[in-house]
């Protein structure tokens, strides 16, 4: 393997970049880090602060007070494990909202930034090959149908014993691809050299074998 690897993994909600970045940093032994996670925890603080999106002092006073980490498979807030609490439909649509506002992306860049210069890593997120790691050894987009991306959502909230109609799924789902897309700051883009995977007729284990052989060939 290179001295230093950095994978990119960008794409829609829902199209399985998450288990499928930590199943590809599991099997090459390098971290993963889930930038969503960090929009997702500081979407959650200012739920449980109230801080209103339109009060830019309070919010920036907030993001100088907030350090999140990962360790241990475990996302961190303020030293606080947050794992099932960021992964409310809320804190998804707040996530989306808060992930807009300039001061919150120039602060959770520089931090992707940072995690990613001295180690080999797969993060995953919306601009990783576009804006926070554009010199990525490997990039992907990972793509499904909007249809296809609602239903596995679906059936892990399901699963999670959460009581949503499909319908609610798809409208979530649609309003966050707008918002993530549409944004003049960052929006979700494929980068010019990242490779396009539609998973909507692939497993996860299929699409997890597709990268770690682009990776190293070699190995798989
Ligand atoms: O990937 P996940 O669904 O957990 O991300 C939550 C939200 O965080 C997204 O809807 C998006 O608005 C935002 N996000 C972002 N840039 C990233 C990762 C996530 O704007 N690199």
């Amino acid at each position: 393997m290179k001295e230093k690897l950095r994978i990119a993994i960008d794409g829609p909600s829902g199209a399985g970049k998450s288990t499928i970045a930590r199943q590809v940093a599991g099997a090459l032994g390098i971290d993963y880090i889930d930038t969503g996670a960090m929009y997702r925890a500081v979407g959650y603080k200012a739920l449980r602060e109230q801080i209103p999106l339109e009060d830019r002092e309070a919010l920036g006073a907030m993001l100088s007070a907030t350090e999140i980490d990962f360790s241990g498979g475990n996302t961190l807030l303020d030293g606080e494990v947050i794992n099932d609490k960021i992964r409310t439909p809320e804190v998804s649509k707040m996530a989306s909202d808060i992930s807009a506002l300039p001061e919150v992306r120039e602060k959770l860049v520089a931090l992707q930034r940072q995690m990613g210069s001295s180690k080999s890593v797969v993060m995953d997120g919306r601009d990783i090959g576009t804006n926070v790691l554009r010199d990525a050894e490997y990039k992907f987009f990972l793509t499904a149908s909007a249809e296809e991306r609602a239903r596995r959502r679906w059936l892990e909230l399901l699963e999670k014993g959460e009581t949503v109609s499909l319908e609610e799924v798809q409208a979530d789902i649609a309003a966050r691809d707008h918002n993530d897309s549409s944004r003049p700051l960052n929006p979700l883009r494929r980068a010019p050299d990242a490779l396009e995977i539609d998973s909507s007729h692939m497993s996860i284990e299929q699409v997890t074998a597709f990268i770690l052989r682009r990776v190293c060939p070699e190995q798989h």
